[in-house]
C-alpha cells in the first residue's frame, strides 16, 4: 500500500432500499476518527438512494458517487436514463464508469470515453474500471485488451486529476477468486507504465477491484502500488467493510 490516500470505494450495484442507509452509521462514526484521515470512502449507491446517501453523510468526510450516467451532460429525450448533471444536482461527486457489468450489458470504449467526457464537464470525478475476462487470460490477451480499453476510454481526456482507474479483471468480480499478488502486482505496474506512456507521465491513482474481502485483504496490502479497493458485496455489510477499512489503515 502507498503512503497516499487510500481509497474505499463502495460498488452496491443494483441493491439496496432507503432503510439500507441506516446500516453505514458505524461507518460513518469509524470516518470520523483521525486515522481515517488517511482514508477517502465513497459509496456508490443505486441512483434511487444518491440523495439519502448523500444527506446522511453530509457531517462526514464520506463522499457519494453513482454507478453510472448517459453520455449526454445536458438533459434530453433519453427514456430511463440519468446524466452527469444530474448526479452532481444531488450532492454526489463521483461516477463509476466502465464496469464489465456495464460493458457486458452493451457499453463500447467509445460510449465510456462519451460518459467519461460528459462526467468531467460536469465536474464529476471518475473511477475509470477495465479488466480482462477469463477467456482474455487465458489467449494471454490482457495487456493487450488493457491498452485498449484505457486509450480508447480515455482518448482525447488530456487530464487525469479526476480519474481514478480500477483494476478489476472480470474473473474476480464476484467469485471469491483474486489474482495471485505477484501477478497484481506487476499488472499494476504495466497499467501506470501504460498511463505513464500515453499520458505524458501523469500519474493517477489505480486502485483494485474484484472479491475484496475481509479475509484476502492482508494479503492486498502488502501490494505496494495501489492506492485502494473498488469493493462489490463485502461493501454491504457495514461490519465487513468496516474490518477491511481497520486491517489497512493502521
Ligand atoms: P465484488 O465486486 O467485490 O463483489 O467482487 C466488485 C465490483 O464489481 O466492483
Amino acid at each position: 500500500m502507498t503512503n497516499n490516500k487510500t481509497y474505499f470505494i463502495a460498488n452496491w450495484k443494483m441493491y439496496g432500499s432507503t432503510s439500507s442507509v441506516k446500516t453505514i452509521k458505524n461507518v460513518i462514526k469509524l470516518s470520523k476518527l483521525r486515522k481515517l484521515n488517511k482514508a477517502k470512502i465513497i459509496y456508490c449507491p443505486p441512483f434511487t438512494l444518491l440523495a439519502d446517501f448523500v444527506k446522511k453523510t453530509k457531517s462526514s468526510k464520506i463522499v457519494i458517487g453513482a454507478q453510472d450516467c448517459h453520455s449526454s451532460e445536458t438533459d434530453g429525450a433519453f427514456t430511463g436514463s440519468i446524466n452527469s448533471s444530474m448526479i452532481k444536482k444531488t450532492g454526489s461527486r463521483y461516477v463509476i464508469l466502465g464496469h464489465s457489468e456495464k460493458r457486458q450489458s452493451g457499453d463500447t470504449d467509445s460510449e465510456i470515453n462519451k460518459k467519461i467526457k460528459s462526467a468531467l464537464k460536469n465536474n464529476l470525478s471518475i473511477i475509470f474500471c477495465i479488466g480482462e475476462t477469463l477467456k482474455e487470460r487465458k489467449n494471454k490477451k490482457t495487456d493487450f485488451i488493457l491498452k485498449r480499453q484505457i486509450i480508447k476510454g480515455l482518448n482525447k481526456v488530456k487530464k487525469l486529476n479526476k480519474i481514478i482507474i480500477a483494476y478489476e479483471p472480470v474473473w474476480a468480480i464476484g467469485t471469491g477468486v483474486i489474482p495471485k499478488i505477484e501477478d497484481l502486482k506487476m499488472q499494476i505496474y504495466k497499467i501506470k507504465k501504460i498511463i505513464k506512456k500515453e499520458f505524458k507521465k501523469q500519474n493517477p491513482k489505480i486502485i483494485y477491484g474484484g472479491s475484496v474481502n475481509s479475509e484476502n485483504i492482508d494479503k492486498l496490502n502488502k501490494i505496494d502500488n495501489i492506492n485502494g479497493y473498488l469493493i462489490g458485496k463485502s461493501s454491504q455489510n457495514s461490519k465487513i467493510f468496516i474490518d477491511i477499512i481497520k486491517k489497512t489503515i493502521n
